[in-house]
């Protein structure tokens, strides 16, 4: 077995993790290959790439888009090139958060909870502000015990102050990353919250759209369920993939590294030399 890790998040999303200080915590943890997986953003890739050459890890630049869909279904794209049309694709769900983010925060005032949108992005220290630096400043301002209680009492599907966001379809998504020269790959499987054959029909179809692997091994995914994950994708010949999502502070409860076996993976496709 080796320890890699293909789904990480850092600062230039909702990590807290500079791209350039996640190889050496990486290297630290003997994990051989790391993916930066950033929500909607190629931007850490370069740094993340020259950090990772310095610490002798073989690194993936790579992003994570979520899909439209009743339920979460996130989709990883691997080796993306930069300026290739998933670029401007990127930009456009970027606009939408901006968006939506004024809306939440409009919700969030109206809700006697108030947080502004200067709040949210110094929490955030980059562009993209997400739900869980909202989560931040409302832990911050006394509104909510932690990220966690914030989701549930405002800003998670359901509550009183989500606002859903402009997203790709499952098929455009697959699309734009290989036409981007990129290789895609279904996000934890299991968050979508569907029922074993339902979740088997959904990943045939994503499949026939050009799908090339499924998580099988994630922090939130139990050993039985990767195993069954794992055996869906041998039986559809799907790449069999791993990583923790790993968030740094907003999500204390996860750390680095999943094993595989090298042989599951194609690291060539990927472009790493093992
Ligand atoms: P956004 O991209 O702004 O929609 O925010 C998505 C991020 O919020 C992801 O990192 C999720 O893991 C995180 N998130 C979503 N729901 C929850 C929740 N109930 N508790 C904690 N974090 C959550
Ligand atoms: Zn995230
Ligand atoms: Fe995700
Ligand atoms: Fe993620």
């Amino acid at each position: 077995m080796i320890w890699v890790d293909l789904h990480l998040h850092s600062t230039c999303s909702d990590g807290t993790v500079k791209p350039s200080d996640l190889p050496k915590l990486g290297r630290r943890l003997g994990l051989s290959v790391m993916a930066l997986t950033d929500h909607d953003t190629t931007d850490g890739n370069e740094e993340f790439l020259r950090s990772c050459r310095r610490h002798r890890v073989k690194g993936i630049p790579g992003v994570e888009v979520s899909a439209e869909a009743p339920y979460t279904l996130h989709v990883l794209g691997y080796r993306v090139s930069s300026g290739g049309p998933l670029e401007e694709a990127l930009a456009w769900v970027r606009e939408g958060r901006e968006e939506r983010n004024h809306r939440i925060c409009s919700k969030l005032s109206a809700l006697g909870v108030p947080v502004s949108m200067e709040e949210a992005r110094s929490e955030a220290g980059s562009d993209l502000v997400g739900r869980p630096h909202i989560a931040r400043v409302l832990v911050r301002k006394g509104y909510a015990s932690d990220p966690m209680d914030a989701f549930n009492r405002f800003l998670g599907r359901g509550a009183p102050a989500y606002v859903s966001r402009r997203r790709l379809s499952p098929g455009d998504a697959i699309d734009l990353i290989r036409q981007s020269g990129g290789l895609a790959v279904m996000a934890h499987p299991l968050q979508t919250g569907l029922g074993w054959d339902d979740l088997y029909r959904l990943v045939v179809e994503m499949r026939s759209m050009g799908l090339w692997g499924v998580e099988c091994f994630h922090s939130s995914a139990s050993r039985e369920d990767s195993l069954r994950l794992f055996q869906m994708c041998a039986e559809l010949s799907l790449v069999p993939t791993g990583g923790s999502d790993f968030h740094g502070e907003n999500k204390p409860w996860v750390s680095m590294g999943v094993p595989v076996e090298p042989t599951w993976i194609p690291w060539a496709r990927l472009g790493v030399d093992l």
